[in-house]
């Protein structure tokens, strides 16, 4: 039998900023809340949202015989996660900036199951970031990291939602558990909502409509002219870099999040002329390989075309 302490002991040594530990269960509230989601059609044309439901909530569906889930989490934040100019025409999620967490998240996952191992030779787990169905948010409020704010993010009192998460899931029981994170501490402040330059955050529900959420337009989704990408060519902090809480976060601590480049330096022309050999070389370790170049220069024509509409409009 493990305890607490012990893993959270690891964790803080290989660079978490936090961790929790929950008992392995189904998350049957968690479950039907985003049934709910689905059902109203907000995860849009995200079909794969659609499949291993079950398992997003049910950690005995991803690893046999699964009896606690650890919840760690690292901030990332940066200067580039305060915002940018007003003008800034080709604006990067701050997270974007740096190597690729899910690569470097896995390592450390990794690395805290060896290191538990060590003492607990039988000790099985997997680890999980983003990869596989699994519902880290709501885990991370079980595990009393933090709640889930109006804008659908974790926010953690210390750290705010500048925060990557990544869960193990094992095999042994722990001596004790954390407790759930009761409540939410975004009180009267409607910031993130009055923020989003799309409206796409769902008053009262605590969630987001992806079909109109620009995250998921510049990334996962064909760019259209219905949405404007208020100047992102990857990703849209929007909604945290006005949280309050982000304010009063620390910069990130660990050196495996210091961002390789800095969009605010860089013009479109910079990312309309960037080759694909200078974008490998310089950029290949980040995350914007997911949408790669060419949809990040369709990201830029996109919103010169909707600045042409809408011209074209004001003038008619
Ligand atoms: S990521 Fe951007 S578009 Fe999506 S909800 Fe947040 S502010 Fe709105
Ligand atoms: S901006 Fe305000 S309402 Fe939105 S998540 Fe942060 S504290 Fe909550």
């Amino acid at each position: 039998m493990l305890q607490p302490e012990e893993i959270k002991k690891a964790a803080a040594a290989i660079g978490f900023d936090g961790c929790g530990v929950v008992a392995a269960r189904r998350l049957d509230h968690s479950l039907e809340r985003f049934r709910d989601w689905l059902q109203a059609g907000h995860h849009s044309s995200l079909g794969y949202l659609e499949r291993n439901i079950e398992k997003r909530f049910d950690p005995a569906l991803l690893v046999e015989g699964a009896r606690t889930v650890i919840v760690c989490a690292v901030s990332y934040k940066s200067p580039i996660s305060e915002g940018y100019p007003t003008d800034h025409r080709t604006k990067v999620a701050s997270y974007g900036c740096n190597r690729d967490y899910h690569v470097t998240l896995k390592e450390m996952l990794r690395e805290l199951l060896a290191s538990l191992q060590k003492g607990h030779p039988t000790l099985s787990g997997r680890a999980f970031v983003d990869s596989a169905p699994v519902a880290e948010k709501q885990w991370a409020v079980e595990a009393g990291l933090g709640w889930i704010g109006r804008q659908s993010l974790l926010i953690t009192p210390k750290f705010g939602s500048f925060i990557h998460l990544g869960v193990l899931i094992i095999n042994e029981t722990c001596e004790s558990y954390d407790s759930r994170f009761e409540g939410s501490r975004c009180g009267t402040c409607r910031a993130c909502l009055e923020a989003c330059p799309t409206h796409a955050i769902l008053e009262g529900e605590r969630m987001i409509d992806t079909g109109r959420c620009i995250a998921c337009h510049t990334i996962e989704k064909q760019p259209t002219t219905d949405i404007d990408l208020d100047g992102w060519i990857f990703g849209c902090d929007a909604c945290q870099s006005c949280c309050p809480y982000n304010h009063h976060a620390p910069m990130h601590r660990h050196t495996a999040f210091d961002p390789l480049f800095d969009p605010r330096t860089l013009a479109p022309s910079d990312w309309q002329l960037m080759t694909e050999e200078e974008f490998k070389n310089h950029l290949g370790t980040t995350p914007l390989t997911r949408s790669g170049l060419a949809r990040i220069q369709e990201n830029i024509k996109s919103k010169e075309i909707t600045l042409r509409l809408r011209r074209a409009h004001t003038l008619a």
